[in-house]
């Protein structure tokens, strides 16, 4: 008998992890050194864990061996619930689930809100967790356009034009990734209008609050728009470069008067695997509370600004690459000038890069960008590798050609 997967999976793919990643693990077997630009994990380029909480971490692990409450351990919700009130958006400590990572409290979200058919606005480009856990969930992500020539802003009238009577939520990605742009109070307005205008719930996922260059600011939707009900997404994984403990949270906020339901079958989702990472838990409060060394990091000549500047100038550099130039995040979105690189299947790109350099970026399309001319790549290592590194995609880029 043939063992086949289920038809829900169909239209669930996340190529940040597919079979460009296969093929590295294959060379990797077979001796080659891969210089992996593919994920934003800051651990596997030498950025240490704050030690604060690795010490948390280590006293706790003791303690920590049994199951916890299903929503999250009381102490980091209460530290979560402060961290936003003290950016004017009220909580309580029942409006908060933790999670192992935000990936799986997005696919939660998604599964307690979705019914077949229903749609989802997720942004083109996106960070393509969202559009997999709204196809998972039974739901369609109808994509709306941010806008290159506008430093990557989403396109509002776009978004207007894509509602229709089956759209339930709006995801929100602020600071975005892939693109690095970071939105203003303006355009939060705008964005949070249209989901008052149709009653959308919002999802804003800032797990990149604190990664801002150039005086860049961040406002958290919620602080927008008190009256909606926002889902807001943040962990540890970024911000305090803990990727592999699997520790982020999800915030309701606003008002929940007609969203009992809605919040019942989260709590229904949480009781069903029964409880995040335990440990991982214990360093949120400690995580929050404690120092805060991201911002040595992106101010002007830290480490992770530095090598953002690094990764403009060397992308630019290369002849028919353009690049809005990222305020947040971790990655860059190049733009090949279509009239300079013929390239019709961008994921046969980065394999024949990867093949020929040994170094692996992921392809736009990968991020539900619809032409094959982008690329996304990280920007953790350290400038020299980055310039060297993205020195070679150039000279590859140069002689590259596709039949
Ligand atoms: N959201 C965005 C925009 C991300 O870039 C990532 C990871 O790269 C996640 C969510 C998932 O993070 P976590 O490690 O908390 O699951």
């Amino acid at each position: 008998m043939q063992v086949i997967q289920s038809t829900k999976l169909a239209n669930v793919c996340y190529e940040i992890r597919g079979p460009v990643l296969e093929e590295a693990m294959r060379l990797e077997a077979a001796g080659h050194r891969i210089l992996k630009l593919n994920t934003g994990n800051p651990a596997g380029f030498g950025f240490e864990c704050p030690p604060e909480i690795l010490e948390d971490m280590l006293r706790t692990l003791k303690d920590a061996h049994g199951y916890g409450d299903a929503k999250g351990l009381l102490s980091a919700r209460r530290a979560v619930m402060q961290h936003y009130q003290t950016k004017g958006i009220p909580l309580d400590v029942e409006d908060i689930y933790l999670g192992n990572g935000v990936s799986e409290l997005i696919q939660m979200s998604m599964q307690a809100l979705l019914d077949d058919g229903d749609e989802v606005l997720v942004p083109a480009p996106d960070y393509p967790l969202w559009t997999a856990s709204v196809a998972l969930a039974g739901g369609t992500a109808v994509h709306y356009r941010c806008d290159e020539q506008a430093d990557w802003m989403p396109d509002l009238a776009d978004i207007e034009r894509k509602v229709t009577d089956r759209t339930k939520a709006i995801v929100i990605i602020n600071p975005n990734n892939p693109t690095g742009a970071v939105y203003d109070d303006e355009l939060l307005r705008g964005l949070t209008d249209i989901a008052r205008r149709h009653r959308l719930v919002v999802c804003s996922d800032e797990i990149y609050d604190k990664i801002l260059y150039d005086d860049t600011t961040h406002t958290p939707t919620s602080a927008i728009a008190p009256d909606l009900l926002t889902l807001t997404f943040n962990g540890l994984s970024k911000a305090y470069r803990v990727a592999g403990y699997r520790s982020g949270w999800m915030a309701v906020c606003g008002p929940k008067t007609h969203a009992g339901s809605y919040i019942e079958g989260l709590t229904i989702l949480a009781n069903m695997r029964l409880c995040a990472n335990m440990p991982a838990q214990h360093a949120i409060a400690t995580a929050l509370g404690g120092h805060q060394s991201i911002t040595s990091l992106v101010l002007p000549g830290g480490r992770l600004a530095a090598q953002r500047d690094a990764t403009y100038a060397a992308l630019t550099a290369i002849p028919g690459v353009t690049c809005v130039k990222p305020k947040g995040a971790l990655y860059a979105f190049p733009r090949l000038d279509p009239q300079v690189y013929k390239i019709k299947d961008d994921r046969q790109m980065v394999l024949d890069l990867l093949r020929a350099e040994k170094i692996m970026i992921v392809h736009g399309t990968g991020f539900n960008w619809i032409e094959p001319d982008h690329f996304r790549i990280v920007t953790l290592p350290r400038a020299e590798d980055l310039t060297e590194a993205i020195g070679r995609i150039g000279r590859f880029l140069d002689s590259y050609s596709q039949p």
